[in-house]
Parts: structure tokens; sequence; C-alpha cells
């Protein structure tokens, strides 16, 4: 298997960080999101919803409880009972009660309907008589005949233009316990409307009731679930349809169904007094909505704080990288490229001379008695000279030179685009220069000299061939006297004067 390069093994660890973040962030998001979902669901069920259907429940009974206790009283009036016994003979005197109780109680309107005259009287006279026939008179044939001692009624009202009221209708029996009427007080649901409209409006929750079988009887003034109207039944409304597969008949609990894709929360509660349900319902989406952002607030940051750490990464490693590779291809004391730099370099510069066939003039050089140097000033004072060596040679040469400390005291130079002759040139005024420079170390002024190898780059060279020519040419320098420049050319040799 071919060794990763280090390019690739870079990009996995960012990726594999980028990615361990990522999962990390998205983890906790996730998991914040769906318990606070969770905390809010439950909130909801088990205490936003049946909370308002306590207020509303007890509303209603702060509303229907007088009158329940007030038409009790009437059923049991000795002044009504005696007044009906005796023929019904006065309507004033029942009108004159009747008008009495209302405005004494401030109920909406109070009425009795004889069993015998089937006379409906109320607080401003008689009204009618009541027809079996009647669909609106039907109330009064059912109060006769149910068990109950009363029953509470939502309808319309004939003696107050129609307003939907909350009748109580009581049955009235004589003293020899036979039925001889009903008489009660009504109420307008205008307050429970309120209640039901503030609700709906301010907490973005739907009010309504419904009877046993699940029929619309009573919501807000702006209709019920889907703009459902009263009397309408549930299982009338498509909308409705995952609701009332759950709940066929109405069923005091809590639920969740949904409304094309939408998920709403359902508090059912039974009102005895009515025999209705209340149904206290909530859309989820609202709910949710802040959380559902928070998330995605949330997810927006991970992203980028994720990318943000990864170019961070990603600069922070190939700085080490680039660094760790200067290291790798430098020479610490003169900071030249070492032999592992050069010789990239090296090949490079070889092969394009040769392609294009470009001179180009290798230099070795060495300095001289640099051993006896070390030894009288002391090692320190020998890397003092190295790096001041480096310098200058460095500044005798281009740019697009090639450089590097071959080891120990020796150097290389590659002149690019430089014959045998020009490179000779520039040896000689290298080997001048140094010659004349004084290199300072503690209170001594040091002086080298250089002894350079030259050659000329071949057709068929290679970086070795190129190097062990220089080589022999350095050799021959130092033979002859140090401190000179002998040219090494495969077939001739080149003396100094
Ligand atoms: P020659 O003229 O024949 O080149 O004599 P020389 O003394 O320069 O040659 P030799 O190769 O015998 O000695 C090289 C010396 O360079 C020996 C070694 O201690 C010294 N040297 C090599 N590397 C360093 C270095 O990094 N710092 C110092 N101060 N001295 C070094
Ligand atoms: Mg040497
Ligand atoms: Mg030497």
């Amino acid at each position: 298997m071919p060794p990763r390069s280090p390019l690739y093994a870079q990009r996995w660890l960012v990726l594999t960080l980028v990615a361990l973040l990522g999962a990390g962030f998205l983890a906790t998001s996730l998991l914040s999101y769906y318990a606070s979902r969770a905390s809010i669901r439950d909130n909801i069920v088990n205490t936003e919803l049946p909370l308002t259907s306590d207020t509303v429940y007890s509303e209603i009974q702060k509303d229907l409880v007088r009158p329940i206790l007030i038409s009790s009283m009437m059923s049991r009036d000795t002044f009504m009972r005696d007044w009906v016994v005796n023929g019904e003979k006065d309507s004033d005197q029942m009108t004159r009660y009747l008008n009495e109780v209302m405005t004494h109680y401030g109920a909406y309107t109070a009425f009795f309907v004889s069993n015998t005259s089937l006379t409906y009287y109320h607080a401003k006279g008689v009204l009618k008589q009541v027809k079996a026939t009647e669909p609106r008179d039907a109330w009064y044939f059912r109060v006769r005949d149910m068990n109950d001692p009363y029953e509470i009624n939502l309808d319309p009202d004939l003696a107050n233009k129609d307003n939907l009221t909350f009748f109580i209708n009581y049955k009235v029996y004589d003293y020899n316990n036979r039925f001889i009427g009903a008489a009660g007080v009504g109420l307008t649901v205008d307050a429970v409307i309120k209640l039901i409209d503030k609700y709906q409006q301010r907490y973005q929750r739907s009010v309504y009731f419904v009877d046993n079988f699940a029929r619309l009887v009573l919501t807000g003034a702006e209709g019920g679930p889907q703009g459902a109207q009263i009397g309408q039944s549930l299982s009338q409304l498509s909308s409705m349809k995952d609701l009332v597969s759950q709940l066929p008949k109405p069923h005091i609990g809590s639920y969740e169904y949904s409304v094309q894709g939408q998920g709403h929360f359902l508090n059912v509660r039974f009102i005895p007094e009515l025999n209705w349900y209340l149904f206290v319902d909530k859309l989820e989406d609202g709910a949710l909505n802040d959380i559902r952002q928070s998330l995605y607030l949330n997810l927006l940051i991970c992203l980028v704080v994720t990318l943000v750490v990864m170019v961070l990464l990603n600069r922070v490693i190939k700085r080490f990288q680039d660094r760790i590779q200067a290291q790798a291809t430098l020479d610490s004391l003169t900071e030249l490229p070492n032999r592992r730099g050069f010789d990239l370099l090296a090949v490079q510069a070889i092969l394009e001379a040769q392609r294009e066939l470009n001179p180009l003039t290798a230099l070795l050089l060495d300095l001289d008695h640099f051993k006896a140097l070390n030894d009288t000033y002391g090692h320190l004072a020998g890397d003092q000279v190295l790096s001041g060596f480096a310098r200058d040679l460095q500044s005798c040469l281009r740019h697009c030179d090639i450089v590097c400390r071959w080891g120990g005291e020796e150097f290389i130079v590659l002149l690019k685009d430089t014959d045998a002759e020009t490179g000779h040139e520039i040896a000689e005024k290298i080997r001048q220069y140094v010659a004349h420079q004084r290199y300072a170390y503690n209170e001594h002024m040091m002086q080298v000299t250089v002894s350079i190898g030259l050659t000329a780059l071949q057709p068929d060279d290679t970086l070795h061939s190129l190097l062990s020519r220089a080589d022999h040419g350095m050799y021959r320098a130092k033979q002859s006297g140090r401190n000179r420049t002998c040219v090494e050319m495969p077939h001739t040799t080149y003396e100094p004067a």
C-alpha cells in the first residue's frame, strides 16, 4: 500500500475534527430542542390547557349556579303555585312577580309556562301560547316529560331579540306533586362568549363546547374549529377526521391530533351542569415556533463555528507543516538550504537547464584551515564565521541562484544561466570578497579564505557527476595552495594563472 501523503493525512484530520465538532454541536442542539419541546408539550397538555379549561368552567359555573338557585326558588314559590292552582286569574300578578325576580336578581329574563293553559308568561307580560307543533316550543314538552327536576338549555330568546340565552327550565309541581308548569330565568351567554374570544385571541387557542353527540353547541364569536357553526357535528368537519377517529364520542382527557400536517393539543372536560364537553385546543406550531427558531439559530451558529474552526485549523496545520518542512530543509546556523533542501532545488534546476539547453555552473566552496580557526578561537567563533560567510556568499549571488550548506565548512552554489567563464568570474568575486572580510567575535577579528572547485553542467550530467567534478576542482584548489578557484571540466582542466 502506498504511504499516505501529508496532505491527505491533514485533510483527513481536519475533516474528522470538523465532523466530530459538527456532530457534537448537532447532537447538543437537537437534544436541547427535543428536551424543550417535550417540556413545552408537557406544560401545554398538563398545565396550560387544563388551566384554561378550569377558568372557562368556573366562569360558566359562576354564571349558571345563581340562576339555577333562583329558578329552584321559583319552582318552590308558594305564590306561584297558589296562583296556578287557583286558575291563573290575574296575569298581571304573575307578570309583576316575574318582573320582580328578573330585576331583583339581575336575570336577563324570567318566565313561567302553565301546563294547564299552555300560556307563556314572562317579565313583560303574556308572550304567547306554547304549541307542541312549534319547534321553538319543543323545549317545554321536553321539560314536561323529563325525569330530572331541571335542564339547562341554550336557545335564542324570543322575548329578547333572539339573543342566544341559557335557560334554566325548572319543573313546577303543586302541593300534590302534580306537574303544573315550567319556570325559570334566562341569561345571555355574552360573558361566556367574551371569555372564549379572549382565550382564542390572546392565547391562540380554540375554545368550544360540544354535546354528547359531538355537536358544536357554543363557541366564540368567530365560530368553532375551522369556522364550524353551532349545530354542526365534529364528524362533519373533514379537518377533524384525525380527532374523530381517536374520539368518536366526546370523552374527557388529553389528546394530540393533526389537521393538514399541523399538530394540535386538546383538553376535553365534562361540564355536568350543562351535560356538555368543553374542548380547549392549541396549535402545536405556535407554541413551538420560538424553540424551533432558536434551534435554527443554534444550528446556524454551530455551522459558522464549525466553519471558522475548520478554516483556523487548516491554517494552523498548514503553518506547522510549512515550519516543519522549512526546518527539515534549512540549516539552522546559516539559514541556507541544507542537503535535503538543496537536492529538491538542484535536481529541478539541472533538469530545467538540460531541457532548455541553458548553461549552469556549479561551485563547491570549502573554507581554508577552518579547523585551525576553531582551535584558535573556539567553536562558537567558528560558527560566527560560518554564518558571516554564508551571508557574504549570498550577497555575491542573484536571487535565482541556488546556494546550500553542504556540510561543515563546505558550501555549494548552482549559478543558473551561467557558463563556466562567467561562473569563474563570480567565483573569483566571491573568493576575493571573502578574503577581504573580517568577522568579529568578542574582541577578535577573524579572517578566512575559501578554495573553490568549479564545473559546468554537461548534457549527460547527473547531480552526482556534476558535484563530484566540482569536488575534484576544489581538491585541486586545496592542493595547489588554497584561496583559489580551480575549474574542472569533463575532459579538460583549467588552472588559474
Ligand atoms: P582545509 O583547508 O584543508 O579545508 O582545512 P580544514 O581545517 O578547513 O579542513 P577539515 O575538513 O580538516 O576541518 C573542517 C573543520 O570544520 C573541522 C570541524 O571541526 C569544523 N567544522 C565543521 N562544522 C562546523 C560547525 O558547524 N561549526 C564550527 N565552528 N566548526 C565546524
Ligand atoms: Mg572541509
Ligand atoms: Mg576546510
